[in-house]
């Protein structure tokens, strides 16, 4: 079986650990990995306040030259070993579609393989960064009246990125599209939302994205499931959308997490 990594983060990001490129490549190797796609947190829209405290959510634009020319040697160091891709996650983030179209226009060409990802809501004028902690999670729920509420906003954006014309150079795969589940166990939602969950996948389909099955969520102490969870990776499978694992590592020893409890294991690319 071939091993295939498609959502790993970097050196370059301003949240996650300094663990270098090698340390994640070499680590990567000794697990019999023979793909892997670099995604870090793309810069985001140059006029978008970042609601996260530190102001890290994404590495700064100054830094992706050095990222992309870091990469170019990496995989040309590699390439008997490993078939490394230079990517991004890039946000999609509700009214800010054309500063992001602009970005991909000038850096799609120059990425492999990446991510499109939502982690900032937008309500009432506001963003918040909804998977940051559980305490800006709690605030969101007052503001938005319920847990459910929060969900179905998280999904409506999701459904939005599927459907956004960001360009030929838009990404192919969507992110973690459960994040909103992260903190289930501490603020849990009284319904499924399986209508829009469907929903979203069909317009995956329809628009032949891929689906990052993502292993980050299993670890987190409130979530306890992968994004997506199993009905909604069974539904994607029978629709025949291409699953892609992600380990969403932001330290190189998280490689390979949560993969080993995934369904489908032999469809994984
Ligand atoms: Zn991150
Ligand atoms: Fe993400």
């Amino acid at each position: 079986m071939k091993l295939r990594d498609g959502h790993v983060h970097s050196p370059y990001c301003p949240h996650g650990t300094k663990d270098s490129f090698k340390m994640y490549i070499e680590r990567a190797l000794k697990l019999g990995y023979t793909e892997l796609s670099f995604t870090e947190h793309a810069p985001l829209p140059p006029s978008f306040e970042d609601p996260a405290p530190e102001r890290d959510s994404g590495m700064k634009l100054e830094f992706l030259e050095r990222y992309l020319f870091d990469l170019s040697l990496l995989k040309n160091e590699y390439k008997k070993d490993l078939i490394i891709h230079a990517g991004l996650e890039i946000d999609y983030i509700e009214g800010f579609e054309e500063e992001t179209s602009r970005f991909i226009a000038e850096y799609g060409p120059a990425l492999d393989d990446s991510i499109l990802s939502v982690h900032f809501l937008l309500k009432d004028g506001n963003y918040d960064c909804m998977d940051f902690s559980d305490t800006v999670f709690s605030t969101m729920v007052t503001r938005y009246g319920s847990v459910d509420q929060v969900h179905d906003a998280y999904y409506q954006t999701v459904l939005a990125s599927v459907k956004a014309d960001l360009g030929p150079f838009k990404p192919k795969r969507i992110g973690h599209m459960t994040l909103s589940r992260k903190f289930q166990h501490r603020f849990k939602p009284a319904h499924s939302h399986k209508k829009i969950i469907s929903g979203i996948l069909h317009e995956i389909k329809k628009g032949e994205y891929e689906l990052d099955y993502n292993g980050a969520g299993i670890f987190k102490p409130y979530c306890l499931e992968p994004y997506p969870s199993d009905d909604i990776v069974k539904e994607a499978f029978s629709l025949g959308i291409p699953l892609v694992y992600g380990s969403d590592a932001h330290q190189s020893k998280d490689l390979h997490q949560g993969r080993d409890q995934l369904l489908f294991p032999d469809a994984l690319s």
